[in-house]
Parts: C-alpha cells; structure tokens; sequence
C-alpha cells in the first residue's frame, strides 16, 4: 500500500531529493542511495539527487550531490533511516513540494505526507529491498551493493537480534547481483592505523560496573591526541560488547563544544527511552543522545547501571 503509493508520487514528480540523518551509518547512506537507484532504473526521466554531508570514512558508500535550493520546487522529498526532523541532514527537506519518511526506528516524530515506519525491521536497506523484490523491480549492482551494505551495517554483519529470517531472506537475494560482499565487510572492518590505536585505549581504559556496564569517556585533548575525529569513534562504539559480563554499555566523546556526544549500546535491557531523556533516541539497544557536560554522563551512567540492575533475561 505503502509503496503503491510511493511510486505514484514518483511518478507525479519530475524531481525527487533524498535525505537522511546526520552522522550517517551505512544504513542511512545504503537506503538513501539504493532508493535513489531503484528510482533511476524503474521510472523514467527523474531527475534523482541524494544530499547531506560526505563523510570521508564511508568514501565507500558512495557521494552526495551538491544542488541548488531552486532543485526543491515541486520536487517529491524522501527521508530514509530519520526518526525526527531535527536529525534530517541537509534542512532544505522542507522546500519541496511533497514529503515521505521512510525508517526503522521507533516513530517519536510521525512526519510526511505518507510515512512507512517498520521497528522490525533490520535496517531501512531491509525495507526498501522488500520492495523491490516483491515488485520485481530493475536494479543494478550498484544498487543492490547499496543495499547490501545498509543491512550488513545496521544489523552488524548479521550479529544482531533484529537479524530475521525475513533479513537473510532479502540479503541472499542481493547477492544474486555481482558486487563483492567480502569487500564490502572489509571496508566496515577496516581501520585505520590512528583508530586501531585509539581502539587500545578504549580496552586499556574502559571502566566496568558491577551490574554489567562498561563505559568510556574520551576527550577532546585525547581525540586530538590521536589525530581523530568524533567520527571516527564509529570504529569502537562495538568494543565493550565484546567482553564478557558487559550488558549495556557507553561511549561518551566530548565535543569541541564542550558538549559530549553519547553512544549508547546494549546487549539486553531497552537503553532508548534513556537516550530519550538526554536529547536523543534511537533503537532499543542501539541509541544515541547529547549531554551538556560531564555532571549529565554521570546521571546517564546511573540510568544504564539502573536498566542493567533491573534487566531480567
Ligand atoms: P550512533 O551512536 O550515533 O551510532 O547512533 C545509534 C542509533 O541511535 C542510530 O540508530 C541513530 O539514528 C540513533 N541516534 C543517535 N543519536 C541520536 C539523537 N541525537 N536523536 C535520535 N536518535 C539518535
């Protein structure tokens, strides 16, 4: 219904914009280009741009295009992998014409003149395969890599619980295309030499809680120390998951603000509605959230000890 839908709007449109959140995860680039894909190869003549800043760690995804504002008259815009507004990069998402949202993450901001929302969903790459394999649609290996890698990223190389069936299902029939999966899993794997080092601190220094929390603060001086950046601690948000004993943990980088972005994981207890509280969200054991200083971590480390006190497998 949903896609039925869609692709009258495409086809009501001559333009069509797509965006997608800002501190974009292979996700949010793969649902962002593999739509802009399908779209090019099944309806003819559109003109398709995906905006939103490059981020030269996932040079592998793929590039942005750079478009004038005068692009968004009458165009159809599609948010993919975005659960509210304030997250959508690029905010010219409210210059065009018609606005759809399409995401897996829990709905706190219904937006659009339609919206396709799936929390089951392992990723929005998953989403948008559905449709095209049940359509049948034309899509090139490109595309299919697009999608491939969005839910080879979101669902952590198939670890996981959202992994399904369904989820297997859609990337075994991406692999009925000629890319190579292998490179694409190498290039989430790979770091680079100042991020592997920084991935010694972060298991040199991560300290533990009795009740099962793992967490890190990393600041600005050891950043620049390392000669990273906030993004690059992409690479280790997965480390502590690694230990045992370790049910949820945190990842708090300070920001040249003096604000600290808060990476929040879980193995097992919700940490979302935490996120929620501190300017964030997310998933239930994938979150994120903003703290003004380090007082807010602190109280953030005491709700994660809480939700891990409290969690019964
Ligand atoms: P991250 O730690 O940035 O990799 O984010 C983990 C998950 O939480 C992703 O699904 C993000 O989309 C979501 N997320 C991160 N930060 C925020 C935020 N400030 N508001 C809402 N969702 C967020």
């Amino acid at each position: 219904m949903f896609f039925k839908q869609l692709s009258t709007y495409i086809h009501e449109h001559d333009t069509i914009i797509i965006h997608r959140h800002t501190n974009p995860d292979p996700d949010a680039l793969g649902s962002q280009l593999g739509l802009a894909g399908i779209i090019t190869e099944n309806f003819k003549d559109k003109h398709v741009y995906c905006v939103g800043r490059d981020i030269d760690s996932l040079a592998f995804m793929g590039q942005m295009d750079q478009i004038d504002d005068s692009c968004y008259k009458n165009a159809l815009v599609i948010v993919t992998d975005t659960a509210n507004t304030p997250r959508i990069d690029d905010k010219r998402f409210t210059l065009g014409k018609t606005l759809v949202k399409i995401d897996h993450h829990p709905d706190i901001e219904p937006y659009g003149d339609i919206s396709y929302v799936d929390t089951k969903a392992s990723s929005t790459s998953e989403m948008i395969t559905q449709w095209v394999y049940e359509e049948r649609l034309m899509i090139t290996s490109e595309t299919a890599r697009h999608l491939y890698a969005g839910i080879v990223g979101d669902t952590g190389r198939f670890l996981y619980e959202s992994t399904s069936r369904k989820t297997m299902q859609l990337a075994s029939f991406l692999r009925n295309y000629d890319f190579s999966a292998t490179d694409i899993q190498y290039a989430m794997i790979t770091q680079s030499i100042q991020t592997a080092k920084l991935s010694g601190y972060v298991l040199q220094h991560l300290k533990y809680t009795k009740q099962g929390v793992a967490y890190i603060v990393l600041s600005q001086k050891l950043l620049t120390k390392y000669g990273l950046s906030d993004e690059d601690t992409a690479g280790i948000v997965s480390l502590p998951g690694t230990i045992e004993n370790v049910c949820c943990w945190g990842i708090f980088v300070e920001q040249p603000s003096g604000k600290y972005r808060c990476r929040l994981r879980s193995k097992g207890p919700a940490i979302n509605s935490i996120a929620q509280e501190h300017d964030g969200g997310g998933h239930p054991l994938a979150s994120g959230a903003n703290a003004q200083h380090l007082d807010e971590v602190k109280i953030i480390i005491s709700k994660l000890k809480k939700a891990a006190e409290h969690y019964q497998k």
